[in-house]
């Protein structure tokens, strides 16, 4: 077992944390100030770096590596801010993997490689306003009319909502109960009956759009289809055992990044004709947020290595997300109070990296499901939610 980074590893990492840190503070400040999304030239120019689907593979227009060194780069871009490390996301752990993985060779050959030029964003909507955890009661539904699929219902929560150029959209498919109805379709934000409400205000986020998305009698093309009813949805939480990968890599840049910006801090500013460093209780702190800073990147990068370039286990994904999920909370909260009243100051930023870090709690599972998901993988049992 070697923890260390390779040679090609660290000077991948080496040329996303100079770009990261030299081309996107200002950047960040400003998608946070505005709450706009990353421009798309952007977009283009992280597509030109090859930053965009590393782990996807070269037919695909991906850079054909593994999932650690995609986290690895997607860490780099986390620490500046998730808004702009979002494409990184959706590229390399977002819903277009399922699409790489599970749709018909037309449609992935049609889609991925354009998300992975940074022609198109594409965003995965899930959940409803009456299924979030328990997604299996969600109602929109997709009819196969012979020729094409008619959708109806309505999305909630979906970043990238009514901001991306496609959605990976979960849907009930067939009248078979619970997840064995669930399938899923690609569905274009230009489709004629798509709308989308209006755009939600969220504690953090900001600079990831997100709003209500309406399907009415949408016709989606049955080249469109990502998976059937039936076995759909177990292949569809199969990739988002790695998108849980990415999730939790989000928490670590956050959470490193408060822990270097806490660490220089507490070297420069003074109480008591001290440096905050100087006193013990701050070192705790510090110390503390290094432990559990190094401790999550271990758990998600043995996530990824266990998968070996497929996609990685519910139990180690899980481990990993919970952790950080819980992690970065922590790490954020004390940033903020070693900093006092300039950590909670939005013009320092420290407190940016709280309401950031919670969200993706949340997002892709709330971390008390996550856990009885650990559970459930450590003694070969499901626990069913509704009995
Ligand atoms: C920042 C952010 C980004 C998001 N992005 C997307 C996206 O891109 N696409 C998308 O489809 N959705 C997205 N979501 C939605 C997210 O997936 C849901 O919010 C999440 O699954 C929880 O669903 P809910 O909010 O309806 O909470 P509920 O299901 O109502 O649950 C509320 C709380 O109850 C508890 N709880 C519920 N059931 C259980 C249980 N069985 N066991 C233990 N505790 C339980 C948990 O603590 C949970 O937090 C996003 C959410 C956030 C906050």
């Amino acid at each position: 077992m070697d923890f260390r980074l390779t040679e090609e590893q660290e000077s991948l990492r080496d040329t996303a944390r100079q770009f990261a840190a030299k081309e996107l503070p200002d950047v960040a400040k400003h998608l946070e100030a505005a709450d706009e999304p990353l421009p798309r030239e952007w977009i283009k120019r992280y597509a030109e770096m090859g930053f965009l689907g590393v782990n996807v593979a070269e037919e695909y227009g991906g850079l054909g590596l593994g999932n650690l060194e995609a986290l690895i780069v997607l860490e780099e871009f986390a620490k500046i801010s998730p808004a702009v490390a979002f494409p990184i996301f959706e590229s390399s752990v977002g819903p277009i993997r399922a699409v790489e993985h599970f749709a018909a060779a037309g449609l992935a050959k049609r889609v991925v490689p354009r998300v992975c030029a940074g022609e198109i964003v594409c965003a995965v909507a899930m959940s409803e306003p009456d299924a979030g955890t328990a997604l299996t009661d969600l109602k929109t539904r997709a009819v196969d009319k012979g020729d094409h699929f008619l959708l109806n219902g309505q999305k909630r929560w979906c970043s990238g909502g009514g901001h991306a150029d496609a959605y990976v959209v979960y849907a009930k498919m067939s009248d078979a109960p619970g997840a064995k109805g669930i399938g899923a379709l690609y569905v274009e934000q230009d489709l004629a009956g798509v709308s989308f409400g209006e755009r939600e205000q969220l504690m953090g986020f900001r600079g990831v759009p997100s709003a209500d998305i309406f399907f009415d009698d949408v016709r989606v093309p049955k080249e469109n289809l990502i998976v059937p009813a039936d076995g759909g949805f177990r292949r569809l939480m199969e990739a988002f055992d790695l998108e849980r990968c990415g999730n939790a890599t989000m928490c670590l840049g956050i959470a490193q990044s408060a822990l270097d910006q806490a660490l220089s801090y507490t070297q420069e500013r003074k109480a008591f004709g001290k440096q905050l460093v100087e006193f013990q209780a701050v070192q705790m702190k510090l110390a503390e947020m290094a432990m559990k800073v190094e401790a999550s990147r271990l758990l998600i990068w043995r996530a990824a290595k266990n998968a070996e370039d497929g996609l990685p286990s519910v139990l180690d994904s899980s481990l990993a997300k919970c952790f950080a999920n819980e992690m970065v909370r922590d790490v954020a909260g004390a940033g903020l109070q070693v900093m006092g009243a300039y950590g909670y100051a939005k013009e320092y930023g420290m407190e940016r990296k709280l309401r950031d870090g919670w969200g993706w709690g949340i997002a892709g599972g709330a971390i008390d499901i996550q856990k009885t998901n650990i559970a459930a993988a450590l003694v070969g049992r499901r626990f069913d939610q509704r009995r």
